[in-house]
């Protein structure tokens, strides 16, 4: 037999390993005593205090001492109970684990009881058990995490990053529980102080910024008895991996691959390949159709009804997003009236006739001057293009359909135009030229803009800051997870420094992990030149469109953006005469 001592110590192995689960426990602890408000202390990182003092129900004296016993809870009896449970915790681990690896200290006092109770213990042995003057509710403070475990301690990262995991479980839990107020203090300074009993929107948009919040959309979907609901982001919103996305089955944020399959098939079309939309998902099920105890940490679930919840969670993104795209092409629709015309009458006497299209010629190519074009003169495409040089000698903008698409003429045929796609091949290779020869171009913005970034893009901007730096911006901390922005790449032209920050910081990781040194330049500058290219719904002017396409004509790969997707469709005068059967 082990002594109770050495088994919480190997099952803290498994509940707590590094504050940030620590964080996780108190707070789930102070939700299911129903507090109304909640404080998270932290210091150097958590490593030296975690404390969490919640307005709760509190603990009667015999309860207290009861709490840091392993296998004691309040939540469930039976195993049947889990089937129906409602709290975050029922495995009663948490407490013995934490305080067995921990300098541990629980103040509590019941709604009902003259007076609290202190306990403290030191490494899983109690030390005493006071009465207590304290307010009704539960304050549980955990220093010197792993003190007596230093194979643990030595697992730990930089202050910086266990800092930045324990943010995070706070901005998880304030994302779940609205209704709560929630405030946290880090190293004595107040990072955040939301208020609580509001709902989902206003406390997203306590924790991001404005332009971020009108870009989700609600989601409300409900099919038997499973209900989806939150919020999605628009497409434009994706980003480099799922940090963005913030998943809760029954109130408790969980991951399941399911789900994580259910949104990219929702999104499939609309987020370029290997980039994941942003989520705010609220899955609510029959506690039995859901397994949560797969996991000590409870962090994946399992589904019974797996089919049901997949169709639930597509149908319910799906049902969101289409909401939006619905308003925008029915906004700008012309009806399509036929002139009036007898049924058989061809000609009307008095009606103008179709002009040849009057916009003038874009010169392409340098030797283009008055010379007449191949295809005027009847002969087939011009001698193919050299490299780099244009592979049209003019082309005339005749217009945009579809409210995005860039018609035009050029001497061998009909070529369409996605702007979006051009204009990121365009600042792709002007970017990469400047990184290739170490002359990025920086400029000054007129107001330094200051940006407050989640944990998890703080850190990787921080991490990356030479970088950056070297890729022309100008980037400093502002201390906590603000950081002031007071010149961008110039090629990026205007851009929130804020989008384009959190992207090419998400692809320096990645480069980072692959190890290649070269392609985090590639990625970084192909994510910022999409962030900063012209976006579908822009209107843009006749003068801009022609820039682009001389521009575009310039470009080395003017086929394709650096994602891949083509720039340019062309359909050629011989293609079409073959199709009109004129042969
Ligand atoms: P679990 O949450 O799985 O029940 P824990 O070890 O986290 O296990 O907590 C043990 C018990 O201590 C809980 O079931 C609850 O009764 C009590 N407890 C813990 N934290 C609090 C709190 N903040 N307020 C009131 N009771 C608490
Ligand atoms: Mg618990």
């Amino acid at each position: 037999m082990l002594s109770d001592v050495v088994a919480n110590k190997i099952a803290a192995g498994e509940v707590v390993d590094r504050p940030a689960s620590v964080a996780k426990e108190l707070l789930e602890n102070a939700l299911d005593a129903g507090a109304g408000h909640i404080e998270m202390e932290l210091a150097a990182g958590g490593r030296k205090l975690v404390a969490v003092t919640d307005d709760g129900a509190g603990m009667t004296r015999d309860d207290a001492i009861l709490s840091i016993e392993r296998h004691a809870t309040s939540k469930i009896r039976d195993v049947d109970d889990i089937e129906s449970i409602a709290t975050m915790g029922f495995r009663g681990e948490a407490l013995a684990a934490i305080a067995s690896v921990s300098r541990f200290r629980l103040t509590t006092r019941s709604a009902d009881a003259v007076s609290g109770t202190a306990v403290r213990l030191s490494g899983g042995k109690l030390l005493d058990v006071e009465d207590a003057g304290c307010p009704v509710g539960t304050r549980v403070e955990v220093r010197n995490l792993f003190f007596n475990v230093p194979a643990r301690r030595k697992f730990l990262r930089t202050q910086q990053t266990e800092l930045s995991h324990c943010r995070q479980v706070f901005f998880t839990y304030a994302v779940a529980c609205p209704s709560a107020g929630m405030r946290l203090v880090v190293d004595e300074r107040e990072v955040y102080n939301l208020p609580g009993g509001v709902g989902m929107k206003e406390r997203l948009r306590a924790l991001y910024d404005s332009p971020f919040v009108e870009a989700l959309r609600p989601v409300e979907y409900a099919e038997g008895p499973l209900r989806v609901s939150g919020f999605a982001g628009l497409p434009a919103l994706h980003r480099g991996d799922r940090s963005g996305q913030y998943l809760f089955v029954n109130g408790r944020p969980a991951g399941a691959p399911l789900v994580s399959y259910a949104v990219r098939e929702a999104y499939e079309t609309l987020v370029p390949k290997g980039r994941h939309p942003v989520l705010f998902l609220f899955i609510e099920m029959p506690p039995d159709w859901v397994d949560v105890n797969v996991h000590p940490t409870k962090k994946e679930v399992r589904f019974r009804k797996g089919n049901e919840t997949r169709d639930a969670v597509i149908g319910a993104l799906r049902t969101a997003l289409k909401q939006d795209g619905g308003a925008v092409s029915a906004s700008r629709e012309i009806p399509f009236t036929r002139p009036q015309m007898a049924d058989r009458q061809v000609r009307i006497e008095g009606l103008p006739v179709v002009q040849p299209f009057q916009y003038p010629r874009l010169p392409l190519r340098e030797d283009e001057g008055e010379k007449p074009s191949g295809a005027e003169a009847g002969h087939p495409p011009a001698e193919a293009a050299a490299k780099g040089d244009s592979p049209w000698a003019w082309c005339r903008v005749l217009g945009q359909v579809g409210g995005l698409y860039v018609v035009m003429e050029t001497e061998d045929g009909l070529v369409l135009m996605d702007p979006h796609a051009a204009h990121e091949r365009v600042l792709y290779e002007k970017f990469m030229e400047e990184v290739k020869a170490n002359r990025v171009r920086s400029q000054g913005l007129l107001a330094a803009e200051s940006v407050d970034l989640p944990p998890a893009d703080a850190l990787r901007v921080r991490k990356n800051m030479k970088l950056l730096c070297e890729m022309g911006f100008g980037l400093s901390e502002f201390g906590g997870d603000t950081f002031i922005v007071d010149a961008l790449p110039t090629c990026l032209g205007n851009v929130s420094a804020r989008s384009v920050l959190v992207d090419v910081a998400d692809s320096l990781e990645k480069g980072g992990q692959r190890g290649g040194t070269e392609r985090w330049a590639e990625d970084a500058v192909a994510m910022a030149a999409c962030k900063a290219a012209v976006k579908a719904q822009d209107r843009l002017r006749l003068a801009e469109i022609e820039q682009l396409v001389v521009d575009l004509a310039k470009a080395e790969m003017p086929y394709t953006c650096p994602h891949g997707r083509p720039t340019l469709i062309f359909l050629g005068f011989g293609e079409l005469r073959r199709k009109f059967g004129r042969s």
